[in-house]
């Protein structure tokens, strides 16, 4: 059985002192033990101080993002094993918007996961298609391309530390939502796809996110969907109110 997981990525937002007081309102909400996992990803500089202030009440924290190299003249980036020596457990990789933004291949974000695991770092992996690929009907050809060549020397061990997240890209921060059904119909295509790459047991415990302008009134509809396991969630995810509010629709 696998067990629901709510992912809340801030992007850029945040100062410290805004992640401290969410942190404090949902300790001031009770969350206590609910039945489903969470973990947040701040900015960089927050993750040591909320690592310390998530631990308290049982929520990891993870990096956006990462260098896959492990040391060296990178400026301005960030090792696995610097995640993990400021206390972070996780790391996103491969977001829709490292992928357009900042020009990500999908060769590059498979060293990326290659790093985050010697780092011992667990990983959300995004894929998702524009809206032309959807409208080509191509959107499986498209996902798949992506995830043969992201996964391609991981091991069936490997996969323990791997979580995908699904993110159709037209559907992030517009308010667009996917239907629950439409997000099924793709993530029972990718647990397949697991299966025929590793095997059965690994399909059937890799936890399989949504993502993409999820809300506390629509969560309840993804997470009655046989393959959908939770989500990664951009802007309801800034509020503790929200996060809460997500988290309950689950559990
Ligand atoms: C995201 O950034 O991964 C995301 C899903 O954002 P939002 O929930 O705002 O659509």
């Amino acid at each position: 059985m696998r067990r629901q997981l709510i992912c809340a990525n801030w992007k850029m937002n945040h100062s410290l002192q805004d992640g401290m007081d969410f942190f404090l309102k949902l300790e001031s909400i009770d969350y206590n033990n609910p039945q489903s996992d969470a973990v947040v990803f701040p900015a960089f500089p927050l993750i040591q101080p909320l690592s310390t202030i998530g631990a308290k009440i049982g929520i990891p924290i993870g990096g956006q993002n990462l260098n896959e190299n492990e040391s060296g003249a990178y400026t301005g980036e960030v090792s696995a094993s610097m995640l993990a020596s400021c206390g972070a457990s996780w790391v996103i990789i491969g977001h829709s918007e490292r992928r357009d933004i900042f020009g990500e291949s999908n060769e590059l974000i498979a060293k990326k996961i290659i790093a985050a695991l010697s780092g011992n770092l667990n990983v959300i992996l995004c894929v998702g298609e524009h809206l032309e690929t959807r409208e080509d009907g191509k959107t499986t050809e498209f996902v798949q391309n992506q995830l043969a060549i992201n996964l391609d020397s991981i091991s069936p061990d490997d996969m323990e530390k791997i979580t995908i997240a699904y993110e159709p890209i037209w559907a992030i921060g517009t308010g667009l939502a996917s239907k629950p059904e439409d997000a099924e119909e793709i993530m029972s295509f990718i647990r397949n796809w697991l299966e025929e790459k590793f095997n059965t047991d690994i399909a059937d415990k890799t936890r399989i996110l949504y993502g993409g302008s999820v809300k506390p009134d629509n969560m309840s509809g993804y997470a009655a969907m046989k393959n959908i396991d939770g989500a990664l969630v951009g802007g309801a995810s800034l509020d503790a109110e929200s996060f809460w509010g997500i988290i309950k629709a689950v559990s």
